[in-house]
Formats: C-alpha cells, sequence, structure tokens
C-alpha cells in the first residue's frame, strides 16, 4: 500500500500528532537566515544561530550571564516606578496602563537593569537595558538608574560596564525623557575625570537618544555583529539628505570601519575581551593616578541636587520607589 494512502478516513496523519506533543518554544527559528534551531542548543551557544552567527536579543538577565563571573551579580536600585507627570495618553491607552501591561510582560520594573558583579575577578558596575519593556526606550527610570550606576562607579572606583539595546527615548515622557541624555552625559563627564573606566556594548538596536548621549560615550565600545546602531532610522536619512545611503549602513561593522565603533565582538568571545580591556585599564590607571594618598573630602554632587531641582522646576517627581540597594 502507497504510503500516501489512508484506509480510514478522518484518520489523523503522524506527523501532525508528533507536533502537537512538541512544547511550544522548544524550537525556534532563526529571524536572519530561517534555519529552525534546538532551543537548548541555542541557549548553549549563547543565543547566536549556529548556522549564520545571527545574535539573538535576549533579555538584561540572560545578557548579564554572558558576561559576569558566575554568582557574583547583585542588583541594584530595584524599585524604581515612573509616575507619569505628563499623564500621557494615545487615544484611548494611558502611559500608565502601558507601564503596567510592560511590567507584567517582562518582569521587570523598568527597561534596565544595574547592578555589581566581577568580570575575570574584575567588580564592576554594570546596567544592561531590556528591549522587552516598551522597546527598551528611555524614560526617566532608566535614565535615573543609569545615572545612580555611574554614581556607584564614581563612588567605588570600580568601571563601568553599559549594554544597551533600545529604541531611543521614550515619547510618552516627552521632555523628561530627553532630559535624562543630558544628566547621564555630564555624570559620564565627572566619571572620566576621576580616570575611571567606562565599556559601552552596543547590541540590536541602538538607536535615538540611547546613541546620542551615554551609547557613543565610551572609554571603549564595542558592538555585537550585525547590529543595528543609528540616531535616526535610515529612511528619514535617505528623505533628508536626499542621497542613497551606502551598503550596510548603520550595522555594526560599517561603524567600525568608520571609526565609531572600536570593535564588533561577538558573544563567544565577549567575556575574555572584557576581562583583557579591564586588567589593561586598571594598570593604566595606575600609571595616570595621582601620587596623592589622602582619600580626598566626598564633596556633595551636584547631580545629586538634580532631580530636586528638576522636581522643583516642574512640579512632580519623575519617579517612585525606594532605593533598596
Ligand atoms: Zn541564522
Amino acid at each position: 500500500m502507497s504510503w500516501l494512502q489512508r484506509d480510514k478516513k478522518g484518520l489523523k496523519t503522524q506527523p501532525r500528532l508528533a507536533r502537537k506533543e512538541i512544547p511550544d518554544g522548544l524550537w525556534m527559528k532563526c529571524p536572519s537566515c530561517g534555519e529552525i534551531l534546538f532551543r537548548q542548543e541555542l541557549e548553549k551557544s549563547s543565543w547566536v544561530c549556529s548556522r549564520c552567527q545571527n545574535h539573538f536579543r535576549v533579555a538584561a538577565d540572560i545578557y548579564l550571564g554572558f558576561m559576569l563571573d558566575e554568582g557574583s551579580f547583585r542588583e541594584t536600585h530595584m524599585g524604581l516606578t515612573s509616575l507619569d507627570p505628563l499623564e500621557f495618553k494615545v487615544r484611548d491607552e494611558a502611559y500608565v496602563e502601558k507601564l503596567k501591561e510592560a511590567q507584567a510582560k517582562s518582569g521587570l520594573d523598568d527597561a534596565v537593569i544595574t547592578g555589581v558583579g566581577e568580570v575575570g575577578g574584575h567588580a564592576v558596575t554594570v546596567a544592561v537595558m531590556d528591549f522587552r519593556f516598551m522597546g527598551g526606550s528611555m524614560g526617566s527610570v532608566v535614565g535615573e538608574k543609569i545615572a545612580r550606576s555611574i554614581r556607584d562607579s564614581i563612588e567605588s572606583g570600580r568601571p563601568l560596564i553599559i549594554v544597551s539595546q533600545s529604541g531611543g527615548a521614550r515619547m510618552q515622557e516627552s521632555i523628561l525623557s530627553l532630559m535624562q541624555m543630558a544628566k547621564t552625559a555630564a555624570l559620564l563627564g565627572r566619571l572620566r575625570e576621576k580616570h575611571i573606566p567606562y565599556i559601552s556594548i552596543l547590541t540590536h538596536p541602538t538607536t535615538g537618544g540611547v546613541t546620542a548621549s551615554f551609547a557613543m560615550l565610551g572609554d571603549l565600545i564595542l558592538a555585537e555583529p550585525k547590529a543595528l546602531i543609528g540616531f535616526a532610522g535610515p529612511r528619514v536619512i535617505q528623505q533628508t539628505i536626499n542621497a542613497e545611503l551606502p551598503e550596510g549602513f548603520q550595522t555594526s561593522e560599517f561603524l567600525e570601519e568608520h571609526g565609531q565603533v572600536d570593535r564588533v565582538v561577538g558573544r563567544h568571545e565577549l567575556r575574555r575581551v572584557l576581562a583583557q580591556s579591564l586588567r589593561f585599564f586598571s594598570q593604566e590607571r595606575r600609571v595616570v593616578a595621582r601620587p596623592e594618598t589622602q582619600p580626598a573630602q566626598r564633596q556633595p554632587h551636584a547631580d545629586e541636587e538634580l532631580p530636586r531641582l528638576l522636581k522643583r522646576a516642574s512640579g512632580y517627581p519623575f519617579v517612585a520607589g525606594d532605593d533598596s540597594a
């Protein structure tokens, strides 16, 4: 009998039965090359496609695992949430509702996780953005948590690592999200004055206000292969300058070739490159460190005043929650 014939009508075919038994998400399709990949294998290979080396976008906690020594991470600045001072609404959807939805879906308070940990035995301050939370957009909570992490580095002397993954500033917070660009950039300036290294890692995608502030201010700027990195989208640029854009425009590789990114680093070598860089920086810092041994008296920082000043200026607090770190 032919394999294609059925002796009874309505008999279910074996493949369909087999498919039903496979739980959702056991196999995943590579969005870049279309290869069907076994989820467990993907996890083992740091979520990199074995066929085309596409780096899957991952949650912030998974990314922390690519960089940090096992068991070294301690989360800081938890419990901060936006208060929606502008009472923003798109049609009938309120920003507060969107926030609640994103929090329930991702299990995060907002689009960044901050903390301290170690890379190859070097103590670091880290902040990792998460695209699942409203496209990794930067509102006042993201800005504040990143600002606090920079301040942690300034106070402790620990090098800073920020992993960016963002669609840009959060439009629902309007000018308040744009203020985060100035706040984080100013603090990074202070970090630089203290000769404390900052490594910026750009992942897919890094765009808008994040690119235009802390993401591009690293002493060392690393990028994941084939990540989209830019400020405005290619269509907007094309229409503005009225010219054909070059091949590979706004990719990590293009930016590396043109000097805007120091090195494109795949996930498999990320930990090694980070540890090597941190070792190099620690030797450099010993050379530039001033001979004075007296610890400087801690001066109140201007940025500690900033949230208070801004709060007074607008009449609204920006973020709620206490710093449990
Ligand atoms: Zn692939």
